[in-house]
């Protein structure tokens, strides 16, 4: 019987994260999930646990990472050969998009699935001994798989593939993370409860491979016809590669996210995120079935489909009683209503919630970005979530391409007004371009350092003044030690509290009441007054 390694390599970029130590995003326990099923010997480790241990005894990792976890992943790879291993190597997750450049520069690595993982996973588990043996007559035949072949060449059998729902409602995620994360008890895990974006827009630019002949296709009201562009711009906002490798949403179904989450919470986890690029597109696309819903605004969200999730998940016991904290990771602003603001208020009250606004620039937004959605949805949806007891946070980018001093401008003047509303959180990221994404090869630069600048000042100030709202107040934190230092999450998420004073080990994590005693941009400070449980 084959032991298989699945090791969750997300956001460890060199080796270690900097100070978010609560996050396990849902793609390890899926494939760790799907190897269990097919009845081999699996265990699921994130990398500071796996990086421990003998290998002597693996016969196969599938390892999951971004793109800039590479160095991670190398220095994990280098370190199992050390201790024993011999075996084969997967790389899987967002990094698998840019496999070209993988496979040609780390030997060490051995195939790269691309894309969604279901599919392809299983044929390899069934072929695995194809994979050992390198036969490509069996390799050519595992869809969306990357490897070398035996003239060094690296090939990639087919484009992504994705995941049909009915199967995506019928994986059952590893659930037993108490053996595989450290510090489970603080940890959000993502649940998947859609796969896949809804925004087919495209930058329609003509700059560079970017050349849109104004088809209209991608503003058609035909959502069909919004799938394909005659000049290969790849869907969605230009900075993201989500529709592409995702497809359109699809979501799951409540039985299978609520039978996760029970999973989840009876091997001892707390905090639970219900993840998707829009919790909103939960059940949309079912108002638009047959077609594929690749519209981001129209049409509205799918309450009663929403609100049997919600009901479904918070009737769970542990939930119901605030034992468990379930949290949403993101929603699109022109999704936002009174009706979908009330709904998500009964439920996540104090609890966190982002919007991705990149620029407060509307015409930039819509023509060069791809994404139509404008400053006026995203003031009006803050101050509802607001209103509604939720904490809104917002993600801005700067540095994009075509961005130009208006933009800048026009930016500015939108965090100004997002601060009096009383946002709680600005995450400003500087462009990068993705691969599988339309900027993927934009050879254009933008370069506004003293907008820059300005953009960065305002954002940090309205994260300080965020900040110090804490000052002085008690917070329920899980407390996370480690050779970095003593951490605590807000239980509903919020700002790293750095703790000054000494707190204990604990392999699972644990509560406890801290005392906010200062600010800077990034955290906060305090002090443990007392442990919980
Ligand atoms: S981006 Fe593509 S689909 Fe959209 S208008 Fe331009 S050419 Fe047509």
């Amino acid at each position: 019987m084959l032991n298989i390694l699945v090791v969750d390599c997300l956001a460890r970029a060199g080796g270690s994260r900097y100070s978010t130590f609560d996050v396990a995003g849902a793609g390890p326990r899926i494939v760790a999930g799907l190897v269990e099923e097919h009845g081999f010997n699996v265990k699921l480790e994130a990398y500071e646990l796996a990086i421990k241990k003998r290998f002597d005894n693996i016969h196969l990792l599938f390892i999951s990472a971004m793109s800039s976890d590479i160095l991670a992943v190398r220095k994990f790879i280098y370190n199992a050969v050390k201790r024993g291993f011999r075996g084969i190597v997967v790389l899987g997750g967002p990094v698998s998009i840019g496999y070209r450049d993988v496979l040609s520069r780390f030997e060490e690595i051995d195939y790269v699935v691309v894309g969604e993982g279901e599919i392809p996973v299983e044929k390899i588990l069934v072929h695995i001994d194809a994979l050992i043996s390198r036969d490509e007559n069996v390799l050519r035949k595992i869809p969306a798989l990357a490897y070398r072949n035996s003239s060094g060449d690296v090939v990639l059998t087919t484009p992504p593939i994705h995941t049909p729902i009915d199967k995506l409602s019928k994986l059952k995620p590893w659930v037993r993370v108490n053996g595989s994360y450290p510090y489970y008890r603080a940890i959000r895990f993502y649940v998947e409860v859609v796969r896949g974006c809804s925004n087919f827009r495209r930058p329609r630019i003509k700059s560079g491979e970017l050349k849109c002949i104004d088809c209209g296709f991608c503003l058609s009201n035909d959502f069909k016809i919004r799938l394909k562009c005659p000049s290969n711009i790849p869907p969605g906002c230009g900075f993201c590669s989500v529709p592409y490798v995702f497809g359109s949403p699809r979501s799951r179904s409540v039985d299978s996210i609520v039978d996760e989450i029970e999973g989840l919470i009876s091997h001892g986890a707390e905090r639970i995120v219900l993840s998707a690029p829009d919790l909103l597109d939960y059940g949309r696309e079912k108002l638009v079935e047959p077609n594929p819903l690749t519209d981001p605004c129209y049409p509205n969200a799918n309450i009663d489909a929403l609100e049997d999730l919600l009901n479904a998940i918070f009737s769970i016991e542990d939930v119901a009683s605030g034992r468990v904290t379930v949290m949403v990771e993101n929603v699109k602003s022109c999704l936002v209503n009174e009706d979908v603001a009330k709904l998500l208020g009964r439920f996540f009250k104090d609890t966190s919630i982002h919007i991705g606004v990149e620029t407060g620039d509307d015409w930039f937004n819509d023509y060069v970005l791809g994404k139509p959605i404008s400053s006026k949805q995203v003031v009006n949806a803050v101050k509802l979530l607001r209103e509604a007891g939720l904490r809104p946070c917002i993600y801005l980018m700067h540095s994009l391409p075509f961005e130009n001093i208006r933009v800048y401008d026009n930016t500015v003047k939108l965090v100004k007004q997002l601060a009096k509303i009383g946002v709680e959180k600005i995450t400003l990221y500087k462009f990068k371009p993705i691969p599988g994404s339309a900027f993927e090869k934009l050879k254009v630069e933008t370069c506004f350092p003293r907008e820059v600048n300005r953009l960065k000042k305002i954002v940090s100030r309205v994260n300080r003044v965020g900040k110090k709202a804490y000052l002085n107040r008690t917070l329920e934190v899980y407390i996370v030690k480690n050779s970095r230092g003593c951490y605590g999450y807000p239980v509903k998420h919020g700002p790293v509290v750095v703790v000054k004073n000494t707190c204990r080990d604990s392999d699972e994590g644990y509560k406890a009441i801290v005392k906010i005693t200062g600010v800077s941009d990034r955290v906060v400070y305090g002090e443990v007054l007392r442990e919980i449980y």
